[in-house]
């Protein structure tokens, strides 16, 4: 990275308040006044505990040689000193200028659901030709995202930008920032209802996603979404997929073997046999979003063959294990929402063993009022899906037992805590059982995951 300090006071619409001692290009933007750098210019945010203005005094000792601020005062006359509005927006700003110093496509990925495991899908079949540049973990909010443009370089032959949100407003800036020349939605779910009103809210807080689009570029959309399916004509093109045999791109014949899932892929150009090593019916979904994308990009058959081969699913993603003891545990620990919480069931019920198929299932936050709702819906769904067993686990986890209840169905228990469940857990489950465990990052449930290793 060698970007001249004038072009970044005109990038980000600051003024210079100060000229600084090192006319030198900047080589590495940071956020973190602790990180030495060589030639840094510093982004000081202000958030619930720190202002990063605070630091601004000690960062010239690490290597930074300009900073942007929001105040009026110079407070290191050494620095190229930048005002600005907003340097959550400045660094927005900062990515978009610096993504436009490259001209390989950008994928940009949002949706309720499945960001993350679609990023992964469609970084993995491109890199069946390109060295390929992709979000790190869940880095998909207004500062992971410059972050992550700002790790381009000229060897990335295409990038995979995950972008997340919580509120209105927020895929617009960054969809505007990573200007992705292929937009993916990957569904409209419940999450973050509690802040957009609506699934009509949802929707179009996804949609935004449009505003930063390449002209001439390509919306690929899950068509099998009730409310992606209402999208009409945009000035884009756009592709569908789905397992509906409507839409441009669909699966059929799903099976799962062992670890791996096949299907029967219709693409617009052909059809095409797939086995992936990753369970369950969604990441078909994944799977198909990344074959649109790739085809649009011009990968051939062989190249999307070659990357669908390279993908792993990543630790606490649906990741099947079978222990010592002959206990198989499906640890989907990583995260959930209600739409995920029903695709981890259906991976359960689909996969294919003679023993018990057992779910724990905990709290899902940020649900905001329609938890209570949510939560029994999908203890609705559990109970009826055709599983042998529902442990619900937490303190929101009693209104999944009370969905299942209110359901005919499988026999549901409810344990308001991890450890009354790990004691319960040791006398029930037994070797060839499918354990499949799911709840919110903050449930921290792969701290049982031990447990299961040690039940005899
Ligand atoms: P976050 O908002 O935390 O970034 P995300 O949108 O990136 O979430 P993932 O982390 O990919 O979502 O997946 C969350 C959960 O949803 C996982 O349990 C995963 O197995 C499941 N999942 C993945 N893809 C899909 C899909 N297409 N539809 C439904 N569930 C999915
Ligand atoms: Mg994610």
């Amino acid at each position: 990275m060698k970007l001249d300090i004038q072009d970044i006071i005109s990038a980000v619409g600051g003024k210079c308040i100060q000229e600084g001692l090192i006319k030198q290009p900047i080589e590495v933007i940071t956020t973190d006044s602790r990180s030495q750098v060589t030639n840094g210019l510093f982004v000081p945010l202000k958030g619930d505990r720190f202002d990063g203005h605070e630091f601004i005094k000690s960062v010239y000792e690490k290597g930074v040689i300009a900073t942007l601020t929001m105040e009026d005062k110079v407070i290191d006359p050494r620095l190229w000193t930048i005002k600005v509005e907003d340097t959550r927006q400045a660094l927005l700003d900062l990515g978009h200028y610096y993504r436009n110093q490259f001209t390989v496509p950008v994928v940009g990925i949002t949706g309720s659901v499945g960001k993350t495991s679609t990023k992964e899908m469609v970084a993995a079949v491109l890199s069946g030709k390109w060295h390929v540049h992709k979000t790190d973990g869940n880095f998909n909010n207004e500062i992971g995202l410059p972050l992550t443009l700002f790790k381009m370089d000229a060897s990335h032959e295409a990038a995979v930008i995950e972008m997340g949100m919580n509120h209105f407003d927020e895929i617009h800036r960054l969809s505007l920032a990573a200007a992705p020349e292929v937009a993916v939605i990957t569904n409209v779910g419940t999450s973050h209802i509690e802040n957009l009103g609506s699934r009509e809210g949802i929707l179009k807080a996804k949609l935004e996603i449009l505003d930063g689009l390449m002209p001439g570029g390509l919306l690929v959309l899950n068509g099998d979404n009730d409310l992606l399916s209402t999208v009409g004509e945009l000035p884009f093109n756009k592709v569908t997929y789905g397992l509906n045999t409507s839409n441009d791109y669909y699966a059929e014949a799903i099976a799962n073997e062992g670890e791996y899932t096949t299907a029967i892929v219709t693409t617009p150009q052909y059809k095409c046999n797939i086995r992936i090593k990753a369970l369950g019916e969604h990441m078909v979904y994944n799977t198909l979003a990344a074959i649109a994308v790739a085809q649009y990009l011009g990968l051939s058959k062989a190249e999307i063959q070659k990357g669908l081969e390279s993908y792993a699913p990543a630790k606490m993603r649906m990741h099947l294990e079978t222990y010592d003891n002959q206990i198989t545990v499906i640890d989907d620990t990583y995260n959930a929402s209600p739409d995920s919480m029903e695709a981890a069931l259906k991976v359960l019920r689909d996969y294919d063993t003679k023993g018990r198929k057992i779910a724990v299932l905990g709290d899902m936050f940020e649900m905001g009022e329609f938890a209570p709702e949510l939560h029994k819906k999908v203890g609705a769904f559990a109970a009826e899906i055709g599983i042998d067993r529902v442990y619900a686990v937490g303190t929101l986890a009693e209104y999944i037992f009370k969905g299942a209840k209110e359901q005919e169905g499988a026999p549901t228990f409810y344990y308001p805590t991890k450890e009354a469940f790990i004691e319960v857990m040791q006398r029930e489950l037994q070797a060839e059982d499918t354990v499949l465990f799911k709840a919110s990052r903050g449930m921290h449930f792969e701290e049982m995951l031990e447990a299961v290793r040690k039940v005899k």
